[in-house]
């Protein structure tokens, strides 16, 4: 069993959930607005350096643990996988995860990578936001829904081009007899 360093509960995705009774049913909200200092995510797709991710959270105690339930959205920008023009557009994804007590039966029958676990009384976070973004992150970043991508032959976006427009592709064979013509 792998041994997790102690939490900072300074740190931007830590919960402290000190002053939240364990009485089943209460809640309490939590929420961030982390700047992010690097670049999250992909050449094709990321959430851009100096913009913000957010976090609005509801912790849950429930018997075995205490509940996190949540959105977490941020700006992404990016290439269109279609036409290749820069786009920027924002993910926005739901997150739900269970925080086992440690003292709890849920504790005691798995093991700590297969749920998260309440660490005296702070809620790491951070796995839960990044698996949330990682997840929301588009495999195919599209400038529209509907990009109709760059034109075989020229190259140019179709979608800036006349809706007629195409190219006369002449077989060779015919250009040659077009001389007698
Ligand atoms: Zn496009
Ligand atoms: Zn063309």
């Amino acid at each position: 069993m792998k041994t997790t360093p102690p939490l900072d509960p300074k740190a931007p995705l830590v919960a402290d959930t000190r002053t939240m009774s364990r009485a089943p049913g209460t809640t309490k909200e939590w929420s961030a607005d982390i700047d992010v200092t690097d670049k999250l995510g992909l050449d094709m797709i990321a959430i851009p350096a100096g913009s913000q991710l957010s976090v609005r959270a509801r912790l849950t105690s429930v018997s075995e643990g205490i509940l996190v339930t949540g959105t977490v959205s941020a700006p992404v920008e990016g290439e269109c996988a279609r036409c290749l023009t820069a786009m920027e557009d924002a993910i926005e994804v739901e997150v739900s995860e269970l925080y086992a007590f440690e003292d709890s039966t849920t504790a005691e029958t798995t093991e700590a990578d297969e749920v998260m676990r309440v660490q005296g009384d702070l809620l790491d976070l951070e796995p839960l936001v990044r698996d949330g973004l990682v997840f929301a992150m588009p495999t195919t970043p599209l400038c529209r829904p509907d990009c109709r991508g760059l034109c075989a032959q020229c190259g140019e976006r179709l979608d800036d081009l006349p809706a007629d427009h195409g190219h006369e592709i002449i077989d060779p064979r015919w250009a040659a007899l077009k001389k007698f013509v």
